[in-house]
């Protein structure tokens, strides 16, 4: 992670990962796009069902939006760690507690990019809280969310189950909220083998 870190900056110049803009060499975005993203309001609700209580750092507009894909489709590490720093800053106390458990990439997408972004962002925020983080999920059979229209990505929850003992106190992280349908999936899988607390926290949510 740390070699893959150094590696990525030297190879990408000093230039925004948002908008493309040169940046300061130890910059992951302009100054123009840090006071965007600065701005941007925080979400907290109860979210999903099967979720005590979710999260998200941003709505998934601008700079946010433009973060989200630098790091799913152009894989800027350092963009996981500008997320995970928005999230330790800014989610409450009450949130940010627990075991975190990323959201599974579905196999297909990870064999394709060879790159799971929400798992990047969970191991950076874990290595910033200082807390344990445990892979104990995983999509099961052949259902993608990638281009279904939303009413049919209601219609057909992704399939996940448990590959690995749960934590008692689990706090799920992924990079978009979209219809919470995902995250609804992991929480059951979740408390099916014995997590009582289930929060989420994800760098930007759709509204
Ligand atoms: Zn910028």
């Amino acid at each position: 992670m740390k070699l893959a870190n150094a590696v990525a900056v030297a190879l990408v110049p000093p230039l925004c990962a948002a908008c493309g803009r040169s940046c300061r060499p130890e910059g992951v975005v302009c100054n123009r796009c840090g006071r965007r993203l600065a701005d941007a309001k925080p979400l907290l609700g109860s979210g999903p069902a099967g979720l005590d209580r979710v999260w998200s750092s941003a709505p998934y507009e601008g700079v946010a939006r433009d973060l989200v894909g630098a790091l799913k489709f152009r894989h800027l590490l350092p963009v996981a760690d500008l997320m995970a720093e928005r999230i330790e800053w800014l989610a409450p106390a009450s949130v940010l507690g627990g075991t975190i458990v990323p959201v599974p990439p579905a196999p297909p997408r990870l064999r394709r990019r060879g790159f799971d972004p929400a798992g990047e962002l969970a191991a950076a925020l874990a290595e910033r809280l200082d807390v344990p983080l445990e892979c104990c999920l995983e999509r099961r059979g052949r259902s993608r969310q990638v281009g279904r229209r939303r009413a049919e990505r209601v219609g057909h929850p992704p399939r996940i189950g448990a590959c690995a003992p749960a934590p008692r106190s689990a706090l799920l992280v992924d990079d978009v909220l979209t219809t919470g349908a995902t995250l609804t999936a992991c929480a059951r899988a979740l408390r099916a083998v014995g997590s009582s607390r289930v929060v989420a926290v994800t760098f930007a949510r759709r509204l």
